[in-house]
């Protein structure tokens, strides 16, 4: 397998020219003193919130939180993979890659996937086995007959019976995997009392998941009786990752790119009833709530997804959020209601195949569902009523990035409320100024609004980025944990490595490794950042590392004083002692620290 030269990416990276690229998306204009602004290429809006800095190599939406560097650009705009994402733009500029083979390291991180994904495909047929002929699996057997699943669903779909005592991990071992592999693969789990090895799954039918290729990556597993909690699902190992993998897309795949529109439903036994009554286009989530990434797998296949789920989590999938990253990747996301009280299967062993396609035929725009939704909770009977409803569809009428579609739901609502559909435009608009004249200006009027910790804990992380070699002397006082949200703490990591490597690399090559969420913090930061003068410089640092310092102070004294509220001096006073002198030694350093602020001010 051959990969692409590390080095030619970063010289890429540096001589391709950010704004040329963007420039064939968008058109910008000057910016601040060191960047260029326009229309997002991303999301839809009238004054320009994407912002490129040509000098850092990187670009940020102060709307919708997009950013990142130049193949972080490709891949979201061309919808490619990093590797291709590089190839494109080194086509674009006329550079040629050199290619090379994997290092022994990455060669064993290939080696562990197959070792593991050779563990389940075992696992798999081990269970399997147990479920068609083991007497242990009787009850089974008879739930998934009263499902209307018998041995030939069973067959197809490789479902199972894990019926525990340690059974599968035994029999992987004499297969020769080794027990780390066997915890690598979530297929076994350490005891917290010996370390033992045990089985993740005992006494549960199985479902195995497969991944686009046809690999099995992970299982969903069911309680028989009334064991809980009723499905167990593997967790995150190198080969699946709950967030991506979507139970039936295997199958699904092709009659989705075929022109069918997905259809998510609920859980594993209504994707195989679906697929069994033939409809193919039908998956699910392996345990986990609907995100982004879900969706960008199904995109692959087909622009339109259908949620058939209950009536609460197919509302929580319209958030502000989540129309943003729905038009962004071009989604088109429908809900599809169900009869009161009856799930999938039942409607197809009720009514067949055309029961559910009734039901598909019927589904509604996720934003008009939403509105429905929220006009069913309210009465409408008093002027004030309905003005309240009308502002509360206002707001979530807000979040469509489409100007036209917008219209025609306030126009929709405006009926439904027994108003003129002035009033919604009115509500509309009022709603929709203020978030878009204070992004304009600069995005950065929202740090305003930021709690103060979090403020001081991004602007630390800015000067980290961008004057790192000149703020030696501040860095040592503040480490990871007193950051206090993963993607900050994420960034200072990455940060922290950056500069303690000895090979000076751009900052943007920082973008290739953060996830997404540390990622768009990055962009935000690093893109127009300004250079203060030497003097404000160091006044600066002086007061965020120290006030960091104090707030992580701040918190840990908090916490002790918790703990000795709970403790009696007298009963335990050697305890007790020791956390008051901690706590005392605690109170003079954050004292210190503050006066420091104070007598520099
Ligand atoms: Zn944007």
């Amino acid at each position: 397998m051959a990969k692409i030269n590390q080095q030619d990416i970063d010289t890429l990276r540096e001589r391709a020219d950010i704004i040329e690229v963007i420039s064939g998306y968008t058109s910008l204009k000057r910016g601040g003193t060191n960047t260029m602004k326009g229309l997002c290429p991303f999301h839809s809006e009238k004054t320009p919130s994407f912002t490129v800095d040509r000098a850092r190599g990187l670009f940020y939406c102060f709307g919708c939180q997009e950013g990142g560097d130049l193949y972080k650009f490709v891949e979201k705009i061309e919808n490619l993979p990093f590797p291709e994402a590089v190839e494109w733009v080194a086509r674009k500029f006329a550079f040629e890659l050199r290619y090379e083979e994997m290092r022994p390291g990455e060669q064993a991180a290939r080696g562990l996937k197959a070792r593991l994904l050779a563990a389940n495909a075992e696992a798999a047929t081990f269970w399997h086995k147990a479920l068609m002929d083991s007497p242990d699996a009787v009850d089974a057997r008879r739930y998934l007959k009263s499902r209307g699943f018998g041995r030939e669903v069973a067959e197809r779909w490789q479902l199972g019976y894990a019926p525990g005592r340690n059974s599968l991990c035994r029999h992987l071992l004499g297969k020769g995997f080794s027990e780390k592999e066997i915890e690598q693969a979530d297929l076994g789990r350490r005891s917290e009392r010996d370390r033992s090895l045990y089985d993740s799954f005992r006494q549960r039918i199985t479902f195995p998941t497969w991944n686009l290729q046809g690999a099995v990556v992970g299982f969903g597993a069911r309680a028989m009786g009334d064991a809980q909690p009723k499905y167990l699902n593997t967790s995150e190992t190198p080969v699946f990752s709950k967030s991506r993998v979507m139970y039936g897309l295997n199958r699904a795949k092709s009659s989705i790119a075929r022109g069918a529109d997905a259809l998510v439903v609920e859980g594993y036994t209504d994707v195989i009833a679906l697929q069994e009554a033939g409809i193919e286009e039908a998956v699910a989530t392996n345990g986990v709530a609907l995100g982004e990434s879900h969706f960008e797998q199904l995109k692959k296949f087909g622009h339109r997804t259908i949620l058939m789920l209950d009536a609460d989590a197919a509302g929580q999938g319209a958030t502000e959020r989540s129309f943003g990253s729905h038009h962004r990747l071009g989604i088109e996301v429908l809900v599809a209601t169900l009869p009161p009280g009856r799930d999938p299967a039942e409607v197809v062993a009720a009514d067949g195949s055309e029961g559910i396609r009734k039901v598909i035929d019927q589904a509604q725009p996720l934003l008009e569902f939403k509105i429905e939704q929220l006009l069913d909770k309210v009465q409408l009977d008093t002027p004030e009523a309905r003005s309240r409803a009308v502002r509360e569809v206002a707001q979530v009428l807000g979040w469509h990035p489409d100007p036209i579609a917008r219209h025609e739901y306030a126009f929709m609502a405006a009926q439904r409320i027994g108003v003129d559909p002035e009033a919604v435009q009115r509500a509309l608009a009022e709603g929709r100024v203020a978030p878009e004249a204070s992004g304009d200006a600069s995005g950065r009027d929202q740090d305003r609004r930021l709690p103060e910790r979090v403020k001081v804990e991004r602007e630390a992380l800015q000067l980290l980025l961008t004057r790192a070699r000149e703020i030696e002397r501040w860095t040592g006082m503040v480490s990871e944990s007193d950051f206090t949200s993963p993607a900050r703490r994420e960034l200072f990591r990455a940060a922290h490595a950056m500069h303690s490597s000895d090979r000076q690399q751009p900052l943007a090559s920082m973008a290739d490794d953060l996830s997404p969420d540390a990622l768009s913090l990055f962009s935000e930061l690093a893109v127009g950042a300004d250079g203060s003068d030497e003097e404000d410089l160091a006044r600066r640092c002086e007061e965020i590392f120290v006030r960091i310092r104090v707030f992580s102070l701040e918190r840990e004294i908090k916490k002790r004083r918790n703990t000795l509220g709970g403790i009696n001096p007298v009963t335990d006073p050697a305890r007790h002692d020791d956390l008051f002198t901690e706590l005392v030694k605690l109170e003079a350093e954050r004292r210190d620290l503050l006066r420091k602020i104070r007598g520099a001010a």
